[in-house]
């Protein structure tokens, strides 16, 4: 999640929105008749983005690419770096379809397509489940436009980002222990999390995170259904 400010407004999706995204990226790819050989997914959040596209457009050719972000001090400003190179002739005279989840800054679709149009590729056009307003890139294909900047929670990283939210979120409150019901108030609090649509998107899930966190060492349980921080 990077340099993100203490509080911030997040969204949390499910697979089934998620997946209805995908379809109307794949219906705006036929209607514009674009028809690509090749799907690289941006890693990771574009990976399931791009299986779903593929088997939606009907391809079989489905390749990856990593953009590395900065988060540490000693790089902080540098521009987001291109890793994991795809294998020699995965774009090259073929029409090429760039996919991730969102486009944020939009640094990494547009460090992707630059990369790929170094590769000698016939077209490319670069497609997004969300857009937020603060991207410099428009990407050709967009499943749906963010009016409000939000830090959106996909399905696939659920724990992972909701491990994060919990601990800062702990961390930032005064008190020495947490119940269930205390992580939902500072969700609230500082990230607009609305218990009932997180219950509505992510049913029951809150338990599997904090027993998560307690697994990995995070969280220490303190009895009586609190936590703490160690
Ligand atoms: P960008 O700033 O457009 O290069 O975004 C880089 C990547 O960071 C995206 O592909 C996402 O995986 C992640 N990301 C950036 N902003 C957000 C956000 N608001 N919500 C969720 N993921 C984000």
């Amino acid at each position: 999640m990077g340099d993100l400010p203490e509080e911030f407004p997040c969204t949390i999706t499910n697979w089934e929105y998620i997946y209805g995204l995908c379809r109307t990226v794949s219906d705006d790819v036929k209607a514009d008749d674009f028809e690509p050989d090749v799907v690289v997914a941006l890693a990771r959040g574009g990976w399931f983005a791009g299986r779903t596209l593929c088997d939606f457009l009907g391809l079989d050719d489905l390749t990856s690419l990593k953009i590395e972000h900065y988060v540490g001090t000693a790089a902080k400003g540098d521009e987001p770096e291109v890793r994991y190179p795809m294998p020699e002739g995965s774009v090259e005279g073929k029409d090429v379809l760039i996919v991730d989840d969102i486009a944020d800054t939009g640094q990494s679709i547009a460090h992707a397509s630059e990369y790929v149009n170094d590769r000698n590729p016939n077209a490319v056009r670069t497609a997004t489940l969300q857009l937020l307003q603060t991207s410099e890139v428009e990407p050709d294909f967009v499943g749906e436009r963010l009016e409000e900047w939000a830090w959106v929670v996909y399905p696939w990283n659920f724990i992972e980002d909701m491990i994060d939210l919990t601990e800062s979120v702990m961390e930032k409150a005064e008190a020495e222990q947490f119940s269930e019901g205390d992580v939902r108030s500072l969700l609230r609090a500082y990230h607009e999390i609305d218990p009932i649509e997180m219950e509505i998107a992510q049913p029951d899930r809150l338990e599997e995170v904090l027993t998560e966190m307690e697994r990995r060492d995070v969280i220490e349980y303190a009895g009586e259904d609190c936590w703490t921080v160690p």
